[in-house]
């Protein structure tokens, strides 16, 4: 039997090591993962849907089994456009599991798409992109955070 696709979404905006360590350790269990960027005009972000893209796929750009896609709307209508029958997402405290649970379960109501949490692993429980785009906005090396070297946009 082939294995199930999955969608892991959010807005990496911009992808951290957190996001890339989730995705790594959950591809055992997918023939494929979709990393869905969501695109939301009423929020603002600091990078550019291109950029945001552009990182995620160069993250991955060594695993055949991850593909990178921008998306408006719901997940779960995702889900149904590329055929996913999971969705992925990283738990890093108990915060991240009131709110992810409630989210599971109104995706599974909607769907029947089934929702996979991986904790985080401990070196990355404190990554987060909002720390991130912070520290970047203060000057600071972010380095240890993030796949991709952004000493250039510091
Ligand atoms: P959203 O805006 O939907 O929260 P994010 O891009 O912040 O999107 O996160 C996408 C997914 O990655 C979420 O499931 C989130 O919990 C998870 N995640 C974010 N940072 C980490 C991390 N440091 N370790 C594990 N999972 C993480």
């Amino acid at each position: 039997m082939s294995q199930p696709i999955a969608v892991f979404p959010g807005s990496f905006d911009p992808i951290t090591n957190g996001h890339v360590s989730i995705v790594r350790r959950a591809l055992p269990l997918f023939g494929k993962v979709i990393v869905g960027m969501g695109v939301n005009h009423t929020k603002q972000s600091m990078f550019t849907v291109e950029q945001r893209i552009t990182w995620i796929r160069e993250a991955f750009a060594n695993e055949p089994k991850v593909e990178a896609m921008p998306f408006e709307g719901l997940t779960v209508d995702l889900c149904r456009r590329v055929g996913a029958t999971f969705i992925l997402r990283g738990l890093r405290n108990s915060i991240d599991h009131g709110y992810e649970r409630s989210i599971a379960l109104m995706n599974r109501q909607l769907s029947g798409v089934e929702t996979i949490f991986l904790p985080s692993a401990p070196e990355h429980g404190h990554i987060s992109s909002t720390i991130v785009r912070e520290l970047l906005a203060n000057k600071a090396d972010v380095s240890a955070l993030v796949p991709m070297d952004l000493r250039s946009i510091r």
